[in-house]
């Protein structure tokens, strides 16, 4: 069995306390499922540009560059600095945000399971603004070949899902005519490469007011940077909110995991941290690898995990979900469960 090098980033705020418990279900999936982990910690984040001058030092992109994955906890104040600079450094392009409706949790809506594959590295979060007199003006990218590569990445996804296999193109190219044009164009041809899947086209401002209407009918999402990043947190609010809300940044070599809240710095400190949404990381973590390397081992730790959670959110929930239970009793429960049968 190959050895899977992942690169730590705890980050700031609620990092350290969520990354310990990630680091814990590590070591419970690695004894239970016999993987070979290898897990070593980076530097990256608020504190260590007070420490070294420096929020994303060369030694901890060194490290990254030679693990096969990394998993990042939030990064306060510099977030920018880090997994911005790491998204372009590693080309990482698809950035994919599940959102998955557990039973267990309180607010959810029941059977949602979709997927949005957002583009990652164009559009207007290229920072091609300028001021003029009076104004300012901000530049939208658009390729085709981004295009082309993100939405064979979101048939890619529908496939291995396995679910409704159906990709919808979210878009606004009845105003936007030669930015989101482009994109639909390009969807529609590599939708006719790919005829087992179902392929439809939504305006933006359609898919925000389905996502409350009717979640039900999304499968796999496959958007521009803005719009994708708009849509992905309204679709996790949906199913239970930030502390179950996890993301994938995705190349076609590497993968960074990371959840999709922020250092919190409220209640950092306090041992009520929701690490779920790590945890959910750790569990798509194991699903890439398993898919990269073929490694079933891999894929029934994934499994596993996520069925852990569930048990979890049954009966122990931070505040966040309306519980009172820490972040540690939680990641406890987690590890109960994962113990609970005797696998191999
Ligand atoms: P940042 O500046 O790092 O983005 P923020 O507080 O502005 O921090 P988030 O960290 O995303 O943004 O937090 C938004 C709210 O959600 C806060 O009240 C925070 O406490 C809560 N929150 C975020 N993540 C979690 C978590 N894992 N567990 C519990 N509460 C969380």
């Amino acid at each position: 069995m190959t050895r899977f090098k992942i690169a730590l980033l705890t980050g700031d705020g609620i990092g350290p306390e969520i990354s310990n418990s990630s680091v814990a279900i590590l070591k419970t999936l690695s004894e239970q499922f016999h993987l070979r982990l290898d897990i070593r910690n980076v530097e990256a984040g608020d504190r260590t540009l007070k420490r070294l001058g420096k929020a994303l030092p060369q030694e901890s992109i060194d490290v990254i560059e030679t693990s096969d994955v990394c998993l990042k906890g939030p990064v306060g104040e510099t977030a920018a600095d880090v997994i911005v600079k790491l998204r372009q450094l590693l080309d990482l392009y698809a950035n994919l945000r599940p959102a998955k409706a557990y039973p267990q949790v309180s607010n959810y809506r029941q059977g949602i399971d979709l997927l949005i594959v957002r583009e990652n590295t164009e559009d207007l979060y290229r920072g091609h603004e300028f001021e003029f007199d009076g104004g300012a003006v901000a530049l939208r990218l658009i390729t085709k070949n981004a295009c082309s590569r993100i939405a064979e990445y979101a048939f890619r996804m529908a496939r291995e899902r396995g679910l409704q296999k159906r990709v919808i193109a979210v878009h606004k190219a009845n105003v936007l005519r030669k930015t989101d044009g482009l994109f639909s164009r390009v969807c529609r041809e590599v939708a006719s490469r790919n005829v087992d899947i179902d392929f439809n086209e939504m305006y933006v401002d359609a898919a925000a007011m389905n996502l409350i209407r009717n979640p039900n009918q999304f499968d796999v999402l496959v958007t521009t940077n803005l719009y994708g990043d708009i849509l992905s947190d309204e679709a996790a609010q949906l199913v239970g909110g930030l502390g179950v809300a996890p993301s994938a940044n995705v190349g076609d070599n590497f993968a960074l995991f990371e959840p999709v809240h922020g250092s919190a710095p409220d209640i950092a400190g306090k041992g009520i941290a929701n690490p779920l949404a790590m945890l959910l990381c750790v569990k798509m973590m194991m699903d890439w690898w398993a898919l990269k390397s073929a490694d079933e081992s891999a894929r029934r730790a994934a499994e596993a995990l996520e069925d852990a959670v569930l048990c979890t959110l049954a009966r122990t929930r931070t505040p966040d979900l309306g519980g009172n239970s820490s972040t540690r009793e939680v990641t406890n429960s987690v590890i109960r469960q994962l113990k609970k049968e005797p696998r191999s």
